[in-house]
């Protein structure tokens, strides 16, 4: 038995956010299917490609920002496969030498290497009438034949769907902050697994962070169980289908699919000056943001890692602090907030959460008006329904009471319990803490222990 360490390894496909494709002048943009389409992204005969430089730059950008080394020179191949979604029926891709080698991210402090980044082109797109296993025939656009995608591959570094989230959320937030993303859905992932020294399965083509880790938890309790029922692990390849992987065929070798130089297209230069060009061209990436938040909010290292995870977050926080307290506002969202959305199973982006929401919330909470207890409650509640936090906190009794009914319910509750505040005022101090208990009980919560005593004490003096 080899139930001994998971492997985890990936291939993200990131689509590039560029006007036109990445081999011809047809926009990335069009609804209707079939309508931006030319001879080159159809693969008619003598056509001829020519590099789109805006992919380019934008590959040289995601590989620098991944700490790669960028290939002074670098070639197109050709993987040769027939499929309905591929007209020239092979993909230009980059096999033999790739735009960039050799990089790394850490996530929470473990090093995770990028081996190679590749710029190639997306086949078309196969949409079915029905579910793919029962439909009878099958629909297929070429507008999405010729996009340009980055293609991330990882080592197999990572032992957990936990660090594979963490990973992606980063590698998300960087080409987000590096502006060469389209949107979420133009993402998609193989990710290969493996447990000790048995083969590895490779699930293809999964569309989103959260499928990607439910695709591997199922995936490494499929094959422990394999594996202790005394059966072998299959080399094959996988597809996720919401809750399950299913098996889709058996692997082949990269070798199979014969790659080939690409002859229409020249050898990629970089030059240092061109190299140069880029790296002042480069926006902010999420590293960068973390230190610069460090310094200009004073808040700790903790808390700008955690904002930063998600740029949409971190564009939130910024929006914040501007109009309240910073500090305030990066220890609630690096805790409570990223707590609620965990919980949820959300990302920031995935909610209505505004500065028009957040701020008086913090004010709420700056001004005393609610306890940390209550605060977090209606923070839970927030984060579902987004709503003024004030009339929130009100409809649910969440407020902290003001001083004038705090005494007039400590005195209604000293009046009710006569025994009880007789034997305190004949020196049995001890039983105040009933008294403050049944004060709170009476508040519903709202009531602080501390101010509850000050109260009785002051009115039995
Ligand atoms: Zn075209």
């Amino acid at each position: 038995m080899h139930l001994s360490k998971v492997k985890i390894g990936l291939e993200i496909h990131a689509q590039l956010n560029t006007n036109s494709k990445l081999f011809c002048g047809c926009k990335t943009k069009s609804a209707t299917p079939n309508t931006a389409t030319c001879e080159v992204c159809l693969g008619m005969p003598g056509s001829k490609p020519v590099l789109n430089k805006k992919a380019l730059d934008f590959a040289v950008m995601l590989s620098l920002a991944l700490n790669c080394k960028v290939a002074k020179a670098s070639r197109f191949d050709r993987k040769t496969y027939f499929y309905p979604d591929l007209p020239k029926n092979y993909q230009i891709t980059q096999y033999h030498s790739p735009i960039a080698e050799d990089g790394h991210v850490f996530v929470q402090s473990k090093k995770i290497k990028i081996r190679r980044i590749q710029l190639e082109e997306d086949p078309g797109s196969i949409t079915y009438p029905q579910h793919i296993d029962i439909s009878n025939y099958a629909l297929v656009d070429y507008n999405r034949s010729g996009y340009p995608l980055c293609e991330i591959v990882t080592d197999p570094d990572f032992s957990s769907s936990k660090e594979v989230k963490q990973f992606l959320k980063l590698i998300v937030s960087i080409v987000k902050h590096l502006k060469v993303y389209t949107s979420d859905r133009s993402f998609r992932v193989d990710t290969n697994v493996s447990i000790g020294r048995n083969p590895r399965v490779e699930i293809k083509n999964v569309g989103s962070i959260k499928d990607v880790v439910s695709a591997i938890e199922y995936e490494v309790f499929r094959q422990k169980q394999e594996i202790e029922n005394g059966q072998r692990i299959k080399q094959e390849t996988r597809r996720f289908n919401g809750s399950a992987t299913v098996s889709m065929r058996g692997k082949e070798t990269e070798e199979e699919y014969g790659y080939i130089i690409d002859p229409d297209l020249p050898v990629i230069v970089i030059s240092d000056a061109q190299l140069k060009k880029i790296v002042k061209a480069m926006p902010e990436l999420p590293s960068q943001r973390m230190q610069r938040m460090m310094q200009q909010y004073k808040i700790n290292k903790h808390q700008a890692i955690a904002i930063v995870s998600e740029k949409e977050l971190a564009d939130f926080y910024e929006k914040v602090a501007k109009d309240t307290d910073a500090q305030l506002a990066a220890s609630w969202i690096s805790t409570q907030l990223l707590k609620v959305l965990n919980y949820n199973n959300l990302f920031f982006s995935e909610t209505d959460l505004d500065v028009q929401h957040f701020v008086p919330f913090l004010n709420l909470i700056r001004k005393s008006k609610i306890s940390d207890r209550a605060a977090d409650l209606l923070l839970r509640e927030l984060v579902l329904k987004p709503q003024h936090p004030g009339t929130l906190a009100d409809k649910l009794k969440l407020l902290t009471l003001t001083d004038a009914k705090l005494l007039e319910l400590t005195v209604s509750v000293l009046k009710k319990h006569k025994k009880q505040t007789e034997q305190y005022k004949r020196g049995d101090s001890k039983i105040i803490a009933f008294l403050i208990g049944q004060v709170i009980k009476e508040s519903k919560g709202r009531a602080d222990a501390k101010k509850v005593k000050q109260e009785i004490v002051k009115y039995l003096a």
